[in-house]
């Protein structure tokens, strides 16, 4: 706390010091009577005064020390001109007041004179912000153009006067009194250095006072010497209190700088005072003297045109020629500086230009890039919803429709509207055999003509592969999607001319009608229209199927059956049976036809009508086809080893579309024969006309090699496919089996035999072997071999009989 107040108070202290010393020395010079006294008082106080200035200072420079050393080192040595000045008092006061010598002149002078010197210096040393050169020179010329005048003023009204008064002094004399006037000239000197390097910091409000008490000086100075020059100077006269008030000053300078880093109150006086621009006042002041002090060196020309002396005038108009000059130097360096100002503003004026060209063109660009962003926006949103090849919408963007058509129709009963499932038969045949540019090009021509049939408000969706899917909204009447449907149907009549082919495509379609407030989800009507679409291409396909709740039920059976299937293989469920193959005249056995059964766990014994359809469309007829082509091959080759009577049996495998079509259906053939070890021709392969009609390239190179290896090829359920019979010479077909529907004609009507009668004939014709299916009496048979057809099964011959029934049967024969 002690030490607190004590920092505090030092600065202050001094100051008190100061203002008490310059009251003490006032009230000497004004109120104490002339005399001796009077002398000794004066002199006594003003060199306390001149002490405590000299302690003010010290201060400074140790208290600036932790700010810049520079700023240290100038106070220190203004500090330093202060004592020399106090030692110059105190010699001063021992002649005068102890010695009772004139002091003038004497060693106090030196001290005295020395002051001017030292004093230039530490202001020299206060530190000067940087500035460019072309400021730092018109700054020196400025001050040296005040500085000219200054000492054409000393001259004319100081030193010239002071010379001619003491010509007749010794030379001691002349020196010294000559010395003082030079010394205000450097004290001015120091001024003009301040004024033109005006600090900004925190020296600022100190460096005013240092101001303030040169000018007093150099005023006082002045008076002093004009006193002198006069003879009317009287020591600590009133003129005294100037030197008073311009140590004062010094030393307050001292205790402003020392009290600088204080924290100030803004309120308070020296807040206001630290706050207050003094530097920007002092600019204003400093760019202005110039033009003044021109004036006044030229006005004191005017004046002394009658001057007498012609040493005098010249050196008037000496030093007016060199202020001229100066001038001229300081304009020729504005005009410079212009010039180079004015190559700057331009190049930065075109630097602006470039950067706002710039700027425009990036504008622009920007813009393009905004413009390219929507768009790409756009697109992206547009994709997202839409299919990339046809452009129609896509699954995304039906459903979206679909339940919003569901959610009106729930509000409004009379708001009914319709879905269509729409299949294309066969595509993956057109992408197999054309290629897929081909099927693209396709799918665009066919949603193309599909998208003629409906209205424009009705949604067109395609929901991926050979999918497509139309929903009708805002029915008018009640089967309308029906027309819709027969309307695709009758536009996919013409064929579609591509690579210069003519392509015919047909569709199946499942059609969901009519709906209300039936359904909860889109998705439940989309699979609802593919289940339709699913039975249309099942009863045939190139039509389409009305959804109706009992054919869920169906559907729903039947996905349980194909996940059933697809372990009944594992499991063992399926099964063969066999039925017997006669020729007819003897009723001899020559064969058996293997037929698949599926023993059902819960369901019990499936026939082929039952599951063959499902395995067939989901492909496991694969799998399953070949299990039945090899374990007919190998009961047919164990029966043949174990009934030494039957070596010459034969076996009939049935083969599906699919299995027809799967491109490793003859190695499989082969490895099979090798591995039951059954002769190829105990094998006959059963493929109806439609599935040969169809694929009538691969049937061709499939024929040849089974028939090269010796395997016989028959035609199952001959006359109920296709009537063209053209292939029948195309392909080595060595049997046709005729369709039990013929065989329940024979004795209807006169017409059915002629069929069956003309077949044989036919058959016989072409030297291929015939087999009647589904003969079902005694009098079909009697028909047959009076037609002469060889070979025939059926239900009056044979059921298709279990394996241990079959070797009953072979046992008992
Ligand atoms: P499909 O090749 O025409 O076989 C003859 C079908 O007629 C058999 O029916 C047989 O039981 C039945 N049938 C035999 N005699 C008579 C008769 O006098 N009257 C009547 N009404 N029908 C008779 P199933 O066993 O139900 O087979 C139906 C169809 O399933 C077969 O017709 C065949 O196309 C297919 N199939 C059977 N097994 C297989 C197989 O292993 N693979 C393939 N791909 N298809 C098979
Ligand atoms: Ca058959
Ligand atoms: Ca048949």
């Amino acid at each position: 706390m002690k030490n607190k107040i004590e920092k505090v108070s030092k600065p202050d202290l001094i100051l008190f010091l100061l203002v008490t010393g310059t009251i003490a020395n006032l009230l000497t010079i004004f109120f104490v009577p002339e005399g001796d006294l009077k002398i000794i008082l004066s002199d006594i106080l003003f060199i306390l005064l001149n002490s405590f200035s000299v302690l003010a200072l010290f201060f400074a420079a140790f208290h600036t020390k932790k700010i810049s050393m520079k700023l240290s080192r100038a106070w220190f040595t203004i500090a330093m001109a202060q004592i020399a000045f106090v030692i110059g008092d105190i010699v001063w006061f021992v002649f005068e007041a102890i010695y009772q010598i004139e002091p003038f002149p004497s060693i106090a002078d030196f001290f005295y004179l020395i002051y001017y010197p030292i004093l230039l210096f530490g202001i020299f040393f206060f530190p000067r912000e940087k500035t460019s050169r072309f400021d730092t020179t018109k700054k020196w010329l400025e001050s040296l153009i005040v500085l000219l005048s200054a000492i054409l003023f000393f001259w004319v009204f100081l030193i010239e006067p002071l010379t001619s008064d003491v010509q007749k002094e010794s030379f001691l004399v002349q020196f010294l009194t000559l010395a003082y006037p030079v010394g205000d000239i450097v004290l001015f000197s120091a001024l003009l250095i301040l004024i033109y390097n005006y600090p900004k910091g925190k020296t600022q409000a100190a460096i005013i006072f240092i101001i303030g008490s040169i000018l007093i000086q150099i005023v006082t100075d002045i008076v002093f010497s004009y006193q002198s020059l006069t003879d009317s100077y009287i020591s600590a006269g009133g003129w005294d209190c100037g030197w008073v008030f311009g140590y004062l000053l010094l030393g307050i300078a001292g205790v402003v700088q020392t009290k600088a880093d204080q924290v100030s109150r803004k309120n308070s006086l020296w807040g206001v005072f630290q706050e207050f621009p003094i530097a920007q006042h002092i600019e204003k002041i400093s760019a202005n003297l110039p033009y003044f002090f021109v004036f006044f060196s030229y006005t004191l020309l005017v004046f002394f045109i009658t001057e007498k002396n012609p040493a005098n005038y010249l050196f008037m108009i000496l030093i007016n020629g060199a202020i001229i000059f100066l001038v001229l130097a300081r304009q020729h360096i504005v005009i410079v500086e212009n010039w180079k100002l004015n190559k700057e503003l331009r190049s930065a004026f075109d630097e602006l230009k470039n950067n706002s060209l710039r700027l425009q063109q990036t504008n622009v660009e920007l813009r393009h890039e905004i413009v390219e962003r929507k768009r790409i926006e756009n697109q992206l949103a547009f994709d997202a919803l839409h299919d990339s090849l046809t452009k129609l919408p896509n699954r995304t963007l039906l459903l979206d429709r679909l339940n919003h058509a569901l959610e009106i129709s729930k509000r409004n009963r009379n708001c009914n509207f319709s879905v269509l499932f729409v299949d294309l038969d066969q595509f993956k045949n057109v992408n197999d055999t054309l290629g897929h540019n081909v099927g693209d090009e396709l799918l665009i021509n066919f949603s193309d003509r599909i998208g003629t049939c409906i209205r424009k408000s009705d949604t067109f969706a395609r929901l991926g592969g050979d999918e497509f899917a139309i929903l009708l909204e805002n029915h008018l009447g009640h089967n309308q999607a029906v027309e819709i449907a027969d309307r695709i149907q009758n536009a996919l009549q013409d064929p579609y001319k591509m690579d210069g082919q003519n392509f015919f495509i047909t569709a199946s379609i499942g059609i969901v009608d009519d709906i209300n407030d039936d359904y909860d989800s889109a998705e439940a009507i989309l699979r609802d229209a593919d289940i339709a679409m699913y039975r249309a291409k099942e009863l045939g396909r190139a039509r389409y199927e009305v959804f109706s709740t009992p054919l869920r039920a169906e559907m729903l059976s039947r996905i349980k059956l194909e996940s059933q299937m697809r372990t009944a293989l594992k499991n063992s469920e399926f099964i063969l049976h066999y039925q017997p193959i006669y020729e007819l005249v003897h009723k001899r056995l020559i064969g058996f036809e293997a037929l698949l059964r599926w023993n059902h766990p819960q369901l019990g014994l499936l026939m082929p009508a039952d599951f063959l359809s499902i395995a067939e469309n989901s492909g496991l007829i694969i799998d399953i086809g070949d299990w039945v082509l090899f374990e007919a091959c190998r009961q047919m080759k164990e029966w043949r080893d174990r009934y030494p009577n039957f070596l010459d049996l034969s076996i009939n495998v049935n083969l599906s579309g699919k299995q027809f079509m799967h491109h490793d259906l003859m190695d499989k053939i082969v490895h099979m024969l090798q591995e039951t070890e059954l002769p190829p021709k105990a094998l006959h392969l059963e493929i109806t006309e439609t599935v040969m009609i169809e694929n009538q390239d691969i049937a061709a190179t499939l024929f040849n090699k089974l028939h090269k290896l010796g395997v016989e090829l028959q035609i199952d359920d001959f006359g109920s496919g296709y009537s063209s019979i053209g292939y029948l010479q195309r392909f080595p077909v060595d049997t046709i089996k005729i369709d039990g529907s013929f065989i329940r004609e024979l004795e209807k009507n006169y017409k059915g035999a002629q069929i069956v009668n003309t077949m044989v004939k036919m058959a016989c014709d072409l030297g291929m072997d015939i087999i009647a299916e589904g003969i079902e009496t005694h009098s079909q048979l009697d028909r047959l071999i009076d037609m002469a057809c060889d070979y025939g099964q059926g239900f009056y011959l044979s059921y298709p009989l279990p394996v241990q029934k079959v070797e009953k049967m072979l046992e008992g024969l």
